[in-house]
């Protein structure tokens, strides 16, 4: 025996633990408590315990399972394990034998004799049961899991619905919500833009600080994005729904990227980006909605631009896969992701940003999915580091899926001083 053993304590009732703590540990053990099974088989893995002592009845894995279980774990096959159990009835000690307890002390432990009979399973006493027996129960204990593991899938199905209940609300209430909203937002975005064009200064006069047209024009900007977000949350609501309505005219991919950084223009509102556009005149045209493809594009510049220092540099340049033997190399282009025989046009949208780590790259073309800290949310379309909604890129994902495309991102994680940067790739179909 170790001049000073191990003994892992696995109760769900903190009074037992503390009682069977202190009467150990007067005995010169040391005691690791587990407050379930799963607790205790955490730290049977992690301190390899001399011997181990297992309440029965426990929420989650009970005590029978979690002995099973600790006999499969490396270095715990030997280690002696004792049922502590208020459980008497008959048979339930044949049953902790054939789960795998070495032996079993019954509930409420004798004071003057628990440390004695814990020595002596250190010591190496074994409690054993006949073959038959031991079939016997492990026939029944068999039976015990399988009705177990039965009501578990019950109550796994039952949340799962009442969970699927509970998204259909939330997103029903966004987007009845968002409705709601969409027709007063309209009026007072009509009346914003009247009234800004009403007061503007003639004669390319400046606008005086605090003045009315600078109010309505103030007014007229946020009402503008106020709609942004109401627009955002019903396109989504209408991909969720699979109703969103596409035309089908040809479209020119390198008007589509200008037109959206037009709008954007960072440079013109304090940012200083070298922004690049190479290769997309040459790019043939696609079938598809010019304004919903436009909305792709601008979510991800707006995005480049927000996660990329000042001084740093966007890329935009555009191919037709298969590689035409003229054109550039296709950078890290993944053949996996197009049917074969289908020619399709590949924009890579590549900036010098913060970068996104590995584990966040699927996640971010979910709803609402934002990395930053909500708390140091600021919105805004083009500042660096500006949050949003979160609704960006599951837009862009349900427009580019909804013209029959794939989108998808390369970065070797997230880093805002060494600016990995990050390479979203929106590969569309030709034919
Ligand atoms: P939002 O509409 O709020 O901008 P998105 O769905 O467009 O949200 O993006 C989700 C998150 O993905 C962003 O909050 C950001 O953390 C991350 N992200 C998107 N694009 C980039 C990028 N180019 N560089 C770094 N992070 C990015």
């Amino acid at each position: 025996m170790a001049a000073q053993p191990h003994i892992l304590y696995i109760d769900d009732d903190p009074t037992n633990r503390t009682l069977v703590n202190r009467l150990l540990s007067s005995y010169n053990f040391i005691v690791l408590e587990a407050n379930n099974g799963i607790e205790g088989l955490q730290l049977a893995q992690k301190h390899r315990p001399d011997l181990v002592l297992m309440d029965i009845s426990m929420p989650g894995l009970d005590g029978y399972e979690t002995t099973t279980r600790m006999r499969t774990l490396a270095g715990l096959a030997q280690t002696p394990i004792v049922a502590v159990t208020a459980h008497t009835t008959k048979g339930a000690r044949e049953m902790a034998l054939a789960a795998g307890c070495d032996g079993y002390i019954p509930k409420p432990i004798d004071i003057d004799q628990f440390p004695h009979q814990v020595i002596a399973y250190l010591e190496g006493r074994r409690e054993t049961i006949s073959t038959d027996e031991r079939e016997h129960y492990l026939g029944k204990y068999s039976q015990k899991l399988v009705e177990r593991l039965e009501s578990k899938i019950l109550e796994l199905e039952e949340a799962n619905q009442r969970l699927q209940k509970i998204d259909k609300l939330k997103s029903d209430f966004i987007t009845v919500a968002a409705h709601e909203l969409r027709t007063p937002i309209t009026l007072v975005y009509g009346y914003a833009r009247l009234l800004q064009k009403k007061t503007a200064p003639s004669d390319g006069n400046l606008i005086e600080h605090g003045s009315v047209a600078d109010l309505s024009t103030r007014i007229y900007y946020s009402v503008h994005r106020l709609s942004d977000v109401v627009n955002d949350i019903l396109n989504i609501s209408l991909i969720d729904a699979d109703e969103m309505r596409l035309e089908q005219k040809p479209v020119y991919l390198s008007h589509v990227v200008q037109a959206a950084l037009n709008e954007l223009d960072p440079n013109k509102n304090d940012r200083t980006l070298q922004i690049s556009v190479t290769g997309l005149d040459a790019l043939p045209p696609i079938k598809g909605d010019e304004r919903r493809l436009r909305q792709v594009f601008w979510n991800i510049l707006s995005n480049a631009i927000k996660f990329t220092p000042d001084a740093g540099s966007i890329l935009i340049t555009g191919w037709v896969a298969p590689q035409p033997e003229s054109g550039p190399a296709i950078p890290e282009f993944r053949p996996s992701t197009w049917e074969s025989g289908q020619r399709s046009v590949v924009i890579m949208v590549q900036d010098s940003g913060i970068g996104i780590d590995r584990s966040d790259q699927q996640d971010i073309f979910e709803r609402f999915y934002i990395i930053e800290d909500t708390a140091y949310h600021s919105s805004s379309k083009i500042a660096f580091k500006g949050g949003g909604l979160g609704l960006g890129l599951p837009i862009a994902k349900g427009i580019v899926e909804a013209h029959g495309g794939r989108i998808w991102v390369e970065s070797q994680g997230r880093h805002a001083k060494d600016s990995p940067g990050s390479k979203f790739y929106v590969l569309l179909p030709l034919d």
